[in-house]
């Protein structure tokens, strides 16, 4: 077994919230280390959207511009009925006093990563340490024993403070036994991806549509450049199992229930998965020496696309926290704050949004849909109470309801 000390700083996950936290603390002067279990940087169909006070922050520490050349910025989504059509069409641009963002940036999350690493790298004060997977630790008087088994077998450092920065499962949450309270919903999702131009039958970059048997969001990605691939994410029943969910013809159906197209047309799939989905919230984000942040903290349905972007927030706004207390600027109370104020957006704004956002969707109750419909198209015919419902789906209140959090 290795030991040795390390920096007073340790963030368990090299994904989006490890990176940007530790890229944060780096920029005030901070060194750390980061470890993460997988060999390299993860690549996997997940979050793609990028809200914009999200973008905002991310201007702040240097990465918006590397963003903004290989995204797509969407200006207008959509409220759709898969048997209506068109309910609603958003205009962001509404929002353009209140953010310099007034759109959606569609970029997929392992396409900000390999950006966030390399200027993690170039500051010179973090140490990325692939192919360690954090496994327990230990207080050992006002430090903490952190142990990772890596290709050589495990491996133990010293740290002043540890963030579990390690997605869902997070094993910093299980080792500093803090609950993750909340429910996992019966169905599962299944995301796939087609080349098939959506925008040829009307639809803009980003469309929601409701449906009692099979809602879906449909996302244009960028890949790897033009002309892009459109995402979708729809339920999958609970009796439905993995591999029929999986196979060609479930995929296909799903795609023609929204063309309208007959059982002659096969469309062409690119990606396909299958995932649970939760909503929990840990019930602290602070325990001593020990954070959480991203995922780790809290996961949500991605109805709306809170779920990177609430990370993205924890992790600038721990960043700065940590920073000061690091550097002996503010105590520890700091990290409370944090705590507090993080905790509480991801619970009232996050948690309640995405639920509803669901409910919505999928509601089956004929008079309700019609009704949620005729209250969609009022709001976004007026350009007050869109601008006011679009403050709320684009995270700006969640932000503004934070920071009010002493
Ligand atoms: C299908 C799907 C679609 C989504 N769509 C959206 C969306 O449109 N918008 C949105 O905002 N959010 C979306 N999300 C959520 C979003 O992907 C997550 O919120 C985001 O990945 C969280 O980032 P993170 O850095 O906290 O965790 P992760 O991205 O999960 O990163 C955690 C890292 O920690 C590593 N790790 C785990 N355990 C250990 C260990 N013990 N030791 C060392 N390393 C470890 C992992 O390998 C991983 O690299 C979606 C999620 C899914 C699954």
């Amino acid at each position: 077994m290795q030991s040795s000390i390390g920096p007073a700083v340790m963030i368990v996950g090299a994904g989006p919230v490890g990176l940007i936290t530790a890229l944060v603390l780096a920029q005030q002067g901070i060194a750390s280390r980061v470890i993460e279990a997988a060999p390299g940087l993860t690549i996997d169909l997940r979050a793609g959207t990028f809200h914009p006070p999200t973008l905002e922050m991310l201007d702040g520490i240097g990465i918006a511009t590397e963003m903004l050349a290989l995204g797509i910025a969407v200006r207008y989504w959509q409220s759709r009925d898969l048997q209506e059509g068109l309910v609603a069409e958003w205009d962001l641009d509404l929002l353009r006093k209140d953010t310099p963002y007034p759109y959606r940036l569609h970029l997929e999350q392992h396409r900000l990563t390999p950006i966030l690493l390399q200027h993690v790298l170039s500051t010179g004060l973090v140490d990325v340490v692939f192919g360690h997977r954090f496994e327990a630790l230990h207080n050992q008087g006002d430090q903490l024993e952190v142990s990772a088994q890596g290709p050589q077998g495990l491996v133990t450092w010293k740290t002043q403070w540890l963030i579990g920065a390690d997605g869902g499962r997070s094993q910093v949450r299980k080792s500093a036994d803090i609950k993750f309270a909340g429910y996992t919903w019966p169905e599962r999702y299944s995301v796939l991806s087609t080349t098939f131009d959506f925008a040829t039958l009307g639809y803009r970059e980003n469309a929601y549509m409701s449906d009692p048997v099979q809602w879906s969001a449909l996302f244009k990605m960028p890949d790897e450049g033009p002309p892009g691939l459109w995402r979708m994410t729809l339920p999958v029943d609970p009796e439905t199992s993995e591999d029929e969910a999986l196979a060609g013809p479930y995929a296909q159906h799903a795609i023609r229930r929204i063309t309208g197209a007959d059982d002659s047309i096969t469309y062409p799939l690119v990606h396909q998965s299958i995932y649970s989905v939760h909503q929990r919230v840990a019930v602290r984000f602070r325990q001593g020496q020990v954070l959480l942040a991203g995922d780790a903290a809290h996961v949500n349905n991605p109805l709306g696309g809170f779920g990177l972007n609430s990370g993205i927030h924890d992790a600038i706004s721990l960043g700065h926290a940590l920073a000061r207390v690091v550097k002996g600027k503010e105590g520890e109370e700091a990290l409370d704050r944090y705590n507090r104020q993080r905790q509480q957006a991801n619970v009232t704004y996050v948690q309640e949004l995405s639920v509803r956002n669901k409910k919505n969707l999928e509601e089956k109750d004929p008079v309700l849909r019609a009704q949620r419909m005729q209250e969609l198209r009022t709001v976004c015919a007026d350009p007050i109470k869109a601008r006011d419902y679009l403050l709320n789906s684009s995270m700006i209140n969640s932000i503004r309801r934070a920071e009010s959090v002493a």
